[in-house]
């Protein structure tokens, strides 16, 4: 048996290093995310969030080090000590245990809102096709859109086909759920209803890492805030600590441009 599992983060990331074309973007991450924790992640544009973000999910491959989640290697399994990535179906089940939301909701255009959160449930899990409507629906009236089940994305708002992302991320029962800078492509009226359904998300106590320039927000809902430039985690702490009293000359430059 390994160590303790009590003391053990739900997302585990241990020294991870993430070159593009000989260039480090990630030069040794760790970072544990508590069960139920709210961590936002803040950095400079080109620092590796959304590169983070994608190792989380396996998105990304990694050139060393790991990322569990509940213990779990996603994209990889140990063999004699090594780690291997795993089989293209075996990464796509693993990675159910981890939503991801982007910036651009990455809707597919040609299915509607409902076909949408539908599609991988149906694909991975073992659903009838009216159990996947079902929480469908339900996931839909969560977001504020069960009236739109039917409409496709163009006929949607930014805000309204966000809030159909987080449902279709929220439709595997993610143990974590991933934001990269969700509101960033709205109009400002529109960023309100995307923030309100993360707040509620919170509050139910789901686990979150959202990478977002909404610094009132990051320290409305966050528990921790963790700081990352040129590839590394510079300063974390609660938000107040991070954002009102940061410790590094780097952090400081961020947190009064940003604020
Ligand atoms: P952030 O999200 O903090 O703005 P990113 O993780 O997107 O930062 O990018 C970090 C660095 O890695 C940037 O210099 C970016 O150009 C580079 N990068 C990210 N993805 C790729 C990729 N697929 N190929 C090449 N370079 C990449
Ligand atoms: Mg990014």
């Amino acid at each position: 048996m390994s160590a303790v599992t009590a003391t053990r983060g739900l997302v585990e990331v241990h020294g991870v290093r993430k070159s593009f074309h000989g260039v480090e973007v990630l030069k040794g991450i760790d970072l544990t995310v508590e069960p139920g924790e709210v961590v936002a992640l803040l950095g400079p544009s080109g620092s590796g969030k959304s590169t983070l973000l994608r190792t989380i999910n396996h998105l990304e491959t990694v050139d060393a080090g790991s990322v569990t989640v509940d213990g779990d290697f996603i994209g990889y399994e140990l063999r004699h000590g090594k780690l291997h990535e795993l089989r293209e179906r075996e990464i796509l089940q693993r990675r159910t245990q981890v939503g991801i939301v982007f910036q651009n909701f990455h809707l597919f255009p040609h299915l509607t809102a409902l076909e949408n959160i539908t599609e991988a449930p149906l694909a991975l899990k073992r659903l009838s096709k009216s159990e996947a409507r079902e929480l469908a629906l339900g996931l839909l009236d969560r977001v504020g859109l069960a009236e739109k089940a039917d409409a496709y994305p163009r006929q949607l708002s930014g805000g309204q086909q966000q809030r159909v992302a987080i449902a279709r991320a929220l439709a595997l029962q993610p143990k974590v759920l991933l934001f990269d800078e969700p509101t960033s492509a709205l109009d400002p009226e529109l960023v309100g209803e995307v923030l309100d359904v993360i707040r509620d998300l919170a509050k139910l106590g789901t686990t979150l890492v959202i990478v977002t320039h909404e610094i009132g927000f990051a320290r409305e809902v966050a528990d921790r805030v963790v700081f990352l430039d040129e590839g590394r985690i510079v300063e974390q702490g609660t938000p107040d600590e991070v954002l009102t009293r940061p410790q590094h000359a780097r952090t400081r430059e961020f947190v009064a441009r940003v604020l």
